[in-house]
């Protein structure tokens, strides 16, 4: 038992307290789920190309989508995607991305208004003077018209120089300055929080506002959320901005996000990966999963423990099991999630030999161990910490996922009926029929 009477566990996880933030089905912030959501690269006017991103992350399991709404072609396109998403069965919130004329753009096309659940709005990409708040008025007006939350989200790179400038010249004049980057840290977190008074003043209410304020150094984006929320309630959006590609974006991304929601910080992510020439978009989304999964924060999916291999096993077979049954499980879980209640609990264990291999297994749900070196050529396979078969020959693969896809069948209960899925995800998690993202 830690201070104040909580569990370390308690502890760890105690939540800072947010106003939630209702986007279509979806709720931010409060009590609700840190939400997983992901951003289209496609083309907005290519209503076909979007549909199909938008269908795609949505059945990885993003809760929301943002999509680019940067001009009159774009913001046409809209209620177009919304119908064909909607007419597919993919009911995942859509969020328009806004720059430079939001405003234009959201009241010459009411439809795409209403087709949105939420708009974000860059102030530092608004204009500048009396243009900026006649813009940024514009695009409340319209929220508040057509009921809609907006997420306010500074950038590093497009912060309101006006802003910055005062701040610098206020600081240049202290008998200690500060020094430059921790003024423009302080001049992210000013903007989003002055911008967000700004949006109350016109009558948006605080359960109508997210905040953000994205940079690109792990230290930076620490250091400028906790100040972020130690000043105010708003439901936050985590996020590094331009995280990188292949490993380093996975990383930088995992070791700024896990350190502020270890302190409680954050209601939504996204993870802002470049995608390899040629690689998957839904990347974002997967990371974002695993983030919160390997810190406890959530569940989605079953998650396979492979040893990492070393000199007792020279064969990769175990490489290859671990790997296919983690795609298998992949596959089968947006079937199995409407079918069977808490299975994204399920752990599943794939080690590589006897020194391991049956300990660690035994603390999965399923675990597997196969033989090293020199070893016996038999795998035994361990259920509930027992002991249950020994699978020897050519298919051991394929005899495993069939006692991986038992075990569910036998050991999870069956959804009934307008029963919700995964109570851990509550409001934010929602279905996504399987035929949708065929
Ligand atoms: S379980 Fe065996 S093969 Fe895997 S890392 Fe440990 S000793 Fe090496």
């Amino acid at each position: 038992m830690g201070t104040n009477g909580m569990s370390d566990t308690e502890q760890a996880f105690a939540r800072r307290k947010s106003v939630p933030v209702t986007v279509g089905p979806v709720v931010i912030g409060g009590d609700a789920p840190v939400v997983v959501q992901s951003m289209t690269d496609t083309d907005t006017a290519d209503v076909a190309a979007t549909v199909a991103q938008v269908a795609a992350l949505a059945r990885a399991g993003s809760e929301l989508v943002r999509i680019t709404v940067d001009r009159e072609d774009a913001a046409k396109a809209v209620p177009r995607i919304r119908e064909r998403l909607d007419r597919q069965g993919v009911d995942v919130p859509l969020v328009g991305d806004f720059h430079y004329i939001g405003d234009r753009l959201l009241t010459k096309y009411p439809d795409c208004a209403e087709a949105l659940a939420k708009y974000r709005i860059n102030p530092g990409n608004v204009g500048v003077g009396e243009k900026r708040d006649q813009r940024f008025s514009t695009m409340i007006e319209v929220a508040l018209r057509t009921g809609r939350p907006v997420r306010i989200g500074v950038n590093w790179g497009s912060l309101d120089q006006d802003l910055v400038t005062r701040m610098m010249n206020e600081n240049a004049a202290l008998a200690e300055p500060r020094d430059a980057a921790e003024v423009t840290r302080e001049a992210l977190v000013v903007s989003a929080l002055s911008s967000a008074e700004r949006a109350e003043d016109l009558g948006l209410g605080r359960d109508r506002i997210v905040l953000s304020c994205k940079v690109s150094g792990v230290q930076d984006l620490i250091a400028v959320y906790r100040h972020l929320a130690a000043r105010t309630d708003h439901a936050l959006h985590l996020g590094l901005t331009e995280a990188g590609m292949g490993s380093k974006g996975i990383v930088a991304s995992a070791a700024a996000l896990s350190v502020l929601l270890q302190q409680g910080i954050g209601d939504t992510i996204r993870i802002s990966l470049t995608p390899e020439p040629g690689g998957d978009r839904t990347r974002e989304v997967i990371v974002a999963q695993e983030i919160l999964q390997t810190m406890g924060l959530r569940s989605f999916t079953p998650l396979v423990a492979a040893c990492p291999g070393c000199g007792r096993t020279t064969s990769t077979v175990f490489r290859d099991l671990a790997e296919r049954i983690q795609a298998h499980v992949r596959a089968r879980m947006p079937v199995w999630r409407e079918e069977y209640v808490g299975v994204e609990t399920m752990s599943l264990a794939v080690m590589g030999c006897i020194v391991n291999g049956p300990g660690e297994s035994k603390h999965a749900d399923i675990g597997i161990s196969l033989p090293g070196t020199g070893e016996e050529p038999a795998a035994p396979v361990f259920i509930d910490g027992k002991k249950a078969m020994t699978l020897r020959g050519a298919t051991i693969a394929e005899e495993f996922h069939r006692i991986v896809d038992e075990y569910v069948e036998t050991h999870y209960e069956r959804r009934q009926a307008g029963q919700p899925e995964a109570a851990q995800a509550g409001p934010a998690e929602h279905a996504v029929p399987p035929a949708a993202a065929q």
